[in-house]
């Protein structure tokens, strides 16, 4: 069942990470011990943060997209590292995607192999102040 952690215990911002590979070690670093709640526990006045931590592949699209749609609002996403950004080290690879762009828009891009969690948190703070 798709979680949703409650960024910072108030019920403004819940981030929903699709850990995919390498890249959610980070992610979840970041969250840390905060505990996951169902999505369709999400307020409906509260904000949601899409990450995707790591290589999306094309068998993984329609699980993804599912994903997306069960969301109870449009989200604000996040491709964390190079290969949710473009494929990263597998951009050559038949299989893997150019990046989560070509399924969903983005909004925000942190690079790196492997992205700083650091800059994760500070994506989901701007969220709550933009
Ligand atoms: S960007 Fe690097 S660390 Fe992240 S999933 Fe790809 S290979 Fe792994």
């Amino acid at each position: 069942m798709l979680q949703a952690v409650d960024w910072f215990d108030d019920g403004s911002v819940f981030v929903v990470d699709l850990a995919l590979a390498c890249c959610a070690l980070e992610s979840q670093a970041a969250i840390g011990s905060r505990q996951g709640v169902p999505v369709a526990d999400v307020p409906p006045d509260a904000r949601v943060v899409l990450t995707f931590s790591g290589t999306l592949t094309a068998p993984m699209e329609p699980a993804l997209r599912a994903a997306v749609a069960s969301l109870p609002r449009e989200p604000v996403v996040v491709a964390f590292g190079a290969c949710a950004i473009a494929g990263g080290p597998y951009w050559d690879s038949y299989s893997v995607s150019k990046g989560v762009g070509d399924l969903i828009h983005v909004d925000h891009f942190i690079a790196g192999c492997p992205p700083p969690p650091r800059a994760f948190a500070e994506v989901v703070e701007a969220v709550r102040h933009g």
